[in-house]
């Protein structure tokens, strides 16, 4: 195994090094780790401080832009132009996020032609993709500035109720900072490997992984058996952490020293950021208070305990209901490991403790062992560790073409093999009696720059009109890599299917090559793959809108009509003009419109 040489005090690493690295990209606090000689730490920032980074960004008058605790400290203000909590927006629509928007202090609105949502700042619109890879960028920016070293591979941890999409997000922002997403990692998982749990492969154990964030609660019981970590339950509450904590005092004191809750937000900002001052200490204090606004604020440990039994009892619930889920007992846990920055409270400990009548663990910082296992699995991955199982990965992503000419990825890139995935289709035209499903691998957004496998023609499939066919593409990469990929109308049961043998033909040098060229035009890709959507959607209502006319031209005014005919040539013209801004305009006119 190759050496990397490295200054232990300073943390810095030979220049042109790569550094494989590991990242808790965080509601509250993103980290970022890295193994070298077998040691995984947290790297450092030019000034020696761990890279334990607020998930805060800050959009400044004059232009800049600043993230982590320079934004931070602008949090206070809550003005609209500093953005927090990015990660509960990943793979969200506007609607999934109606009930909770006074919890953002920054203004959301609704992307229509993805059907997610985006964030205003001033005349510009964000998407949670975009602004997760300012944060990942920033980590990795800060990291190769102060070990010299290059970061260009990662491991990324997300909870482990992340569906689909949102893992997806999380890579595809990881690709926009320049990172290839070596592989996206379980946080409890993560948490895990970090205790060493996993590590050796004879060993067998089930664990509780409790974690208690800023804005977050979730726990999760793991059976690792094999040195393969299985997610047996998982529940949490995505709306309880430290936060609700810090309110809870500022309740108590209100009550106690008879003074309203400031409704201003600076000024309750400026409280609770006192409370959580306030909660810290007691974590080996039995007591401890703050001034402000000339006056003492104080509470003792067993107040505090009182004040928030209802937010430690609702963590206790999602336990029991966790173990229950995964239906094991609770003398059947091996470890419970405490992780994230609020199991530092000694009332959580305490609590946890008692309900799973054992020690828990806490030997690790908890702010670090999710990063810190990420980079252990980034290591094992890259084959620093040649003691663990090295799975058998997929190395490009599989998929196929849609509408477009883009690539919807149905077995991403580093996927485990043998195993099988499958996705549902539909037709795009009214009475469509045929399918081609053309096979692709690469990282690209758009087929033509991927590489093709072959393709293949459903037929048969009985007339209907456009989108009610059910079409389920299944791919399937055995042990030796080959793959097999059927489609199947699920309606009629009409089948067909291909068997590819080329799968692993491709070289490591032409597998780096395609990784390379993907990290290269991840922004240009990403604008393309922003129009097709555009116009695919525009198509679709394109469509509608000429059923509707045609169906219903007898008793609309005509007025009304010919304006709707007017909205229909407009659009196509955007088409034609490759338009993506007005083509979104015109959709958004037409829908208030109908
Ligand atoms: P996330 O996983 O949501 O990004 P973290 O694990 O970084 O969050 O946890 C952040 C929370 O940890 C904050 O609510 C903060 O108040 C709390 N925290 C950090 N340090 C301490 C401490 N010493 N004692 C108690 N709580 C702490
Ligand atoms: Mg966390």
């Amino acid at each position: 195994m190759a050496k990397i040489p490295i200054n232990l005090k300073t943390g810095e690493v030979n220049k042109n090094q790569e550094l494989i690295v590991g990242i808790d990209l965080g509601t509250t606090n993103s980290l970022i780790a890295s193994t070298v000689n077998g040691t995984s730490q947290i790297l450092k920032d030019h000034c020696g401080n761990d890279l334990f980074v607020p998930s805060i960004i800050h959009f400044a008058d004059d232009g800049n832009i600043l993230v982590g605790e320079e934004a931070r400290h602008k949090l206070i203000e809550n003005d609209g132009i500093t953005l927090y909590s990015i990660k509960r927006l990943l793979g969200k629509s506007f609607n999934d996020l109606s009930d909770r928007k006074k919890y953002f202090g920054y203004q959301l609105d609704e992307d229509l032609t993805e059907g997610s949502v985006r964030i205003k700042v001033r005349d510009t619109f964000y998407n949670p993709l975009e602004l997760s890879a300012m944060l990942l960028r920033h980590l990795k920016t800060e990291a190769e500035k102060s070990t010299g070293a290059q970061i260009n591979r990662a491991v990324i941890s997300v909870p482990a109720y992340f569906n689909d999409a949102q893992r997806q997000t999380t890579r595809d922002a990881g690709k926009l900072a320049g990172l290839d997403v070596l592989r996206i990692i379980n946080e409890p998982t993560a948490a895990s490997l970090a205790y060493g749990i996993g590590v050796n492969k004879e060993e067998s154990s089930i664990v509780a992984v409790y974690d208690l964030g800023g804005g977050t609660f979730d726990i999760s019981i793991l059976r690792i058996e094999d040195g393969v970590f299985d997610i047996l339950s998982t529940r949490g509450d995505t709306y309880l952490g430290g936060d609700d904590f810090d309110m809870a005092v500022v309740e108590f004191w209100a009550k106690k020293y008879q003074i309203e809750i400031p409704t201003q937000r600076t000024l309750l900002n400026q409280l609770r950021l006192k409370a959580e001052e306030v909660r810290k200490q007691l974590n080996d204090q039995d007591s401890a208070s703050i001034h402000w606004n000339d006056q003492l604020f104080e509470i003792t440990i067993s107040e505090f305990l009182q004040c928030t039994k209802t937010l430690v009892d609702r963590t206790i619930e999602c336990a029991r209901l966790a173990l229950k889920d995964a239906q094991i007992a609770k003398s059947k846990i091996n470890k419970v490991i405490l992780v994230g920055g609020s199991t530092r409270m000694k009332i959580i400990r305490e609590a946890v403790g008692t309900f799973f009548e054992q020690e828990v663990h806490t030997e690790l910082n908890p702010d670090q062992a999710v990063a810190i296992g990420a980079a252990i699995q980034a290591d094992i991955l890259t084959g620093g560790r040649k003691d663990l199982l090295l799975l058998d990965v997929n190395p490009l992503s599989l998929g196929i073409e849609t509408l477009g000419g883009l690539m919807d990825v149905v077995i991403p890139r580093n996927n485990k093999i043998p195993t099988q995935l499958a996705k549902e289709y539909t037709t795009s035209k009214d009475g469509q009696t045929k399918l081609k499903i053309a096979i692709y691998q690469g990282e690209r957004d758009l087929v033509e720059h991927n590489r093709k496998l072959g393709e293949f023609v459903l037929n048969n499939i009985p007339p209907m009109p456009l989108g009610l066919p059910k079409i389920e593409v299944s791919f399937r990469v055995d042990a030796d890599g080959i793959l097999q990929v059927k489609a199947k109308e699920l309606r009629s049961n009409t089948e067909q299917d291909i068997t590819i043998n080329s799968q692993f033909s491709l070289s490591p040098e032409e597998v780096s090559k395609m990784l390379l060229n993907s990290l290269e035009f991840a922004q240009f890709d990403m604008k393309e793959k922003g129009l097709i959507d555009a116009i695919n959607e525009a198509e679709i209502v394109i469509s509608h809108t000429k059923r509707f006319i045609h169906q219903n031209e007898n008793w609309l005014d005509s007025i009304d009509v010919q304006k709707l005919k007017e909205f229909v040539e407009q659009i196509k013209d955007q088409i034609k003009n490759k338009d993506k801004n007005l083509i979104e305009k015109n959709l958004e006119q037409l829908n208030n419109f109908a």
